[in-house]
């Protein structure tokens, strides 16, 4: 089965229908997810599963974003700007890399730069060394990659020590992998940490396991979070566990318009319908 029901349905369903709708309630922000920046073989995986943008797509869709007039922002800022309420959120987006991988120092930070856009990245610390580390197959950035790209205006979060499934683990386990990323991003770069990333697919539908995670987030120090729960930020978004876009070298221009515009959301009530129907506890989920 090759068709891309997300894309089929986010192209003629949900675009057409969000247009019908005078241009979907708006008040949302988009916060991008990527991984690896490079040119990489994924022809194997269904593209909603790839993790990598080419180099080729990622300039193309960062120029999307500045002709279409973007500004990037912060977590923190986007926070303040959905529950402040005062302030417009349109054309604000948030672009935010997971794993560390150095491919984006090459291939990303420069294209990022040119335009004048920032971005989060989330580290697992104990893929980050000194010398280049690999994790997923790929190659990690150094700590001195990490320094060098904090002072250029990159933010860095946590995305756990060893990347675990985190569900399932015992409070003690969540704690120190939480705690002890943060300390050493901390300690490594002497500026503070106050995101997390949380590592492969969200337990979205887990209400017993979220609030036991935002509790050990918050005496961890952490006020903004993102996750893979599929969708834009809003008001009403828990600021830990943020929804966010998943994007890859499949989105073209007219795809990535789409889910900038809201016409991807639905991807994510199908997401959650999902875990609810296969419950109960499946560890198995997307390799992000
Ligand atoms: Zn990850």
């Amino acid at each position: 089965m090759s068709i891309r029901f997300d894309r089929t349905g986010t192209l003629y369903l949900a675009a057409p229908l969000l247009g019908v709708l005078a241009r979907g309630r708006e008040g949302k922000i988009p916060i991008l997810m990527y991984h690896s920046v490079a040119d990489e073989d994924e022809s194997a995986l269904q593209p909603y599963y790839w993790i990598a943008t080419t180099p080729a797509q990622f300039l193309q869709q960062m120029t999307l974003l500045h002709e279409r007039g973007y500004r990037t922002a912060s977590l923190a800022s986007a926070v303040g700007l959905l529950q402040d309420g005062r302030g417009t959120v349109e054309r604000t987006v948030v672009i935010t890399f997971d794993d560390g991988y150095r491919n984006f120092c090459r291939h990303a930070f420069p294209v990022l730069e040119r335009f004048g856009f920032t971005a989060a990245m989330f580290l697992p610390t104990a893929s980050i060394g000194d010398r280049p580390e690999v994790f997923n197959r790929r190659e990690c950035m150094t700590w001195a990659d990490v320094r060098e790209l904090q002072q250029r205006g990159i933010s860095f979060g946590s995305h756990t020590v060893t990347h675990p499934q985190l569900h399932g683990l015992d409070p003690d386990r969540i704690r120190e992998e939480v705690l002890r990323s943060r300390q050493t991003i901390e300690d490594k770069t002497g500026c503070a940490v106050d995101s997390f990333a949380y590592p492969y697919a969200f337990p979205q539908t887990d209400a017993a396991f979220k609030a036991m995670l935002r509790a050990i987030l918050e005496e961890s120090g952490y006020r903004y979070g993102v996750c893979t729960q599929i969708g834009r930020a809003g008001a009403a978004s828990d600021p830990l566990f943020l929804e966010r876009l998943p994007v890859n070298s499949a989105d073209d221009p007219k795809l990535l318009q789409a889910k900038l515009a809201g016409a991807y959301d639905w991807v994510g009530g199908l997401q959650s319908l999902a875990k609810r129907v296969r419950r109960p506890r499946t560890k198995t989920g997307s390799q992000k």
